[in-house]
């Protein structure tokens, strides 16, 4: 095979940062922990029940607007109002696909900034009651730069506050709640790696299971993570009952490297071991997300070294083909491919799935949406991009254990 030097260069954001806009100082109310929220009550010298009024309001009724404060006096809906952002989102724009199934969300921030949320409704079947799974974002963009992902190719804007990430799921109760439906899932698979914005990402947690604030069982939570070993930790030390679910995408350190740039930093065999370690100390399954890309990460012998990594470990890989974004020359593998991996991780005893990529047709890839509408990046910097991508992923192929196979 004929070996090429391969440029040197970062695989680097398509889109710059916009500008800041002005940010509203108000906090939002679903961020506010109890105690602050009673002793505001307190200094107002409200009676103690104004408090559970208002968390019936913010948490059961998943109000959006002051207006809708509607058991409160004027002058206290008027006083809360001035302080505290009922919602943090300014605007949503929505769109559906799956005949309705799937819907997605594309919130305007105080700042201007734009995060995407997406609501997949799955009807019930067999012994399987009706789910309705809400996907958040826990940051606007993503640092981590994962080359096939839209929300890599936005870069890095700001942390979200841990309101910004609960009114995600309170837009979506509300509307669910008009069908006479709740959110029964929180998966943090939106835009933005949750473990590095842990301490938001937790205390949203921590309300949306709260059983005084949202209610949902700390089950129904799954937090996805590139692979940041320090934020594994953090969790394994609070014991929650999450779903911890890793990215990992490619088992070989070159291909990996590339694929998921964070595993320069913590390889793979770092992050399984801290995975297993959370598997330890939960009892929880730890699910690892593998997306399908079409002779990149798909041979037999990538399934060969999954299934070594992560054999003997409490795992459930689930297969999901790559959706395509416009700025790779990347696609989804093929099906027979997709399975006759899936065969090898499963004769090597590991669990696997096959995924279906829901809501395709709305660009429910995360950042999608977001950057299709921040700028429409330069088609010669697209162009650049693509053929640096198929360059580094020859040479990852060319790397030990690589070289396509059937
Ligand atoms: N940053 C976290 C969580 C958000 S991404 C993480 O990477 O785990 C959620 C999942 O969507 C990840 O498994 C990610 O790899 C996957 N994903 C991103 N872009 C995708 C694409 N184009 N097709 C399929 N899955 C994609
Ligand atoms: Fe960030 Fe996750 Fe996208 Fe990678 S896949 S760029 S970690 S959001």
């Amino acid at each position: 095979m004929r070996s090429e030097p391969v440029p040197e260069q970062r695989v680097s954001p398509l889109i710059s940062l916009p500008a800041a806009g002005m940010r509203d100082a108000r906090p939002g109310l679903s961020g506010v922990p109890a105690d602050e929220l009673s002793a505001w009550l307190g200094n107002r010298g409200e009676p103690t029940y104004r408090a559970r009024q208002i968390g019936d309001h913010v948490w059961s009724a998943a109000v959006q607007s002051s207006d809708e404060l509607s058991t409160l006096p004027n002058r206290l809906r008027s006083q809360l109002a001035d302080a505290f952002r009922v919602s943090t989102l300014a605007d949503t724009e929505i769109t559906a696909a799956d005949n309705g199934l799937t819907q997605k969300a594309l919130h305007h921030l105080d700042d201007g900034q734009l995060i995407e949320s997406v609501l997949m409704r799955y009807p019930a079947r067999g012994w399987r009651r009706a789910r309705a799974t809400v996907c958040i974002s826990s940051q606007a963009g993503c640092a981590v730069g994962c080359p096939f992902c839209a929300t890599g190719e936005l870069g890095f804007w700001r942390d979200l506050a841990t309101a910004e990430i609960v009114d995600q799921v309170r837009f979506w109760a509300r509307r669910l709640a008009e069908d006479g439906r709740r959110v029964t899932n929180v998966v943090f698979m939106g835009m933005g790696e949750p473990l590095l914005n842990a301490d938001a990402v937790l205390e949203a947690a921590a309300a949306l299971t709260d059983p005084l604030r949202f209610g949902l069982g700390a089950r129904h939570i799954t937090i996805s993570t590139s692979g940041v070993v320090p934020g594994i930790e953090k969790l394994t030390a609070l014991r929650p009952q999450y779903t911890l679910a890793v990215s990992l995408h490619a088992a070989r350190p070159a291909l990996r490297n590339l694929l998921v740039p964070l595993d320069h930093r913590w390889p793979a065999t770092r992050v399984v071991a801290a995975a297993a370690a959370y598997a330890r100390a939960t009892g929880r399954r730890v699910t690892y997300e593998y997306v399908m890309i079409d002779g990149i990460n798909d041979t037999r012998q990538d399934a060969a070294e999954t299934a070594a990594l992560l054999a003997g470990h409490l795992a459930h890989v689930n297969l999901i083909p790559m959706n395509p974004v416009a700025h790779t020359p990347w696609r989804p593998s093929p099906p027979e491919r997709i399975e006759a991996f899936a065969t090898v991780l499963r004769r090597a005893g590991l669990r696997a799935t096959v995924r279906r990529n829901r809501g395709i047709e709305i660009g429910a890839a995360c950042g999608q949406l977001a950057a299709e509408q921040a700028a429409r990046p330069d088609p010669a910097v697209v162009a650049r991009r693509r053929d640096l991508l198929v360059a580094k992923s020859a040479a990852a192929l060319r790397s030990p254990g690589g070289g396509a196979m059937a």
